[in-house]
């Protein structure tokens, strides 16, 4: 990283107690308690594929960075601790380019309590490329994986789906502290944030857990972005979580809603195997088809 560089960010690091040493040495170094286990995610974001830097700004881009990753921690149940960023800025940009993108990573990683705690950053002749990095520990039971789901299980999901292309695949809020509040609650059996599309994703869930489900076509939310059915199945990058859990517990999420801020909606339940959909009591069979990146 170049000085400059190095400099102004140590002094946009706000203090955390996770976060011994920050940026500016050879590496981070956290305080990690045992015997907590440490999660680690990773996912890299570039102009043209996923995003259009000129479209939606650094600001926006840098958010996303933080947020795909914080995402994944939250469908592990986990608690994010810190994170890492590496940028491969174009040469065309400025040093406003690179300081906007930092901020949009930082308001949501603040958001988080989660420190960036280190980085790379390189000029070349291509594109914007930024890949975030971010740590956390697992809580409670511990994390919660996409395989444990059972036949019998109810299939929930945390909000709305389809049609995140019109903004929300940019401007969403993780579920992490939603995470951490079911995990706190119920024994999550299984769980996946959805980044491919419902179908492709809870497919990947039956997938590791050796078993199918049956999607219940007129209990899926639709957010007010998606048209019909089909986008909230196939549509990618809701971010929002689909879980597996038993019955009853299913059913006492339903009546309490006990998470603030989200409502819970079981959209169907798990069998030996097939990935069908229910639609006017009428199941027929479904490719879990994802969602494609291209814009
Ligand atoms: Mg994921």
């Amino acid at each position: 990283m170049e000085f400059a560089y190095i400099d102004w960010l140590r002094r946009q690091t706000p203090m955390n107690p996770r976060a011994l040493v920050g940026p500016g040495d050879d590496a981070a170094v956290l305080d990690w308690p045992a015997p907590s286990s440490c999660l680690v995610t990773t996912d890299m974001l570039m102009d043209d594929v996923d995003f259009r830097l000129d479209e939606v700004g650094p600001h926006r881009v840098g958010r996303k960075a933080m947020a795909v990753n914080l995402s994944d921690i939250a469908a592990m149940a986990g608690r994010p601790v810190a994170a890492v960023v590496a940028v491969a800025l174009p040469r065309t940009g400025n040093t406003s380019l690179a300081e906007e993108l930092y901020r949009g990573m930082r308001e949501m990683a603040d958001a988080f309590d989660t420190p960036i705690v280190g980085g790379d950053t390189n000029g070349w002749n291509g594109p914007l490329v930024i890949s975030a990095t971010v740590l956390g520990e697992a809580v409670g039971r511990g994390p919660v994986l996409r395989r444990g789901a059972k036949p019998g299980d109810w299939l929930l999901v945390t909000g709305p789906l389809g049609g995140s292309i019109r903004g929300k695949h940019l401007d969403f809020t993780p579920r992490v502290r939603e995470a951490l509040r079911l995990h706190d609650l119920v024994e999550l059996h299984a769980m996946i944030d959805i980044s491919d599309g419902l179908a492709a994703d809870v497919g990947h869930i039956c997938a590791e857990s050796g078993c199918g489900v049956v999607l219940r076509a007129e209990d899926i939310p639709l957010s007010n972005d998606s048209r019909d059915l089909e986008q909230a199945l196939s549509d990618g990058e809701d971010f929002e979580l689909a879980f597996a859990v038993s019955p009853a517990d299913g059913q006492m999420l339903l009546n309490k809603q006990p998470v603030l801020g989200i409502t819970l909606s079981a959209i169907g339940e798990f069998v030996a195997d097939g990935i069908w959909l229910e639609q006017a009591s009428e199941r027929r069979p479904m490719q879990p088809k994802g969602w494609v990146h291209e814009l």
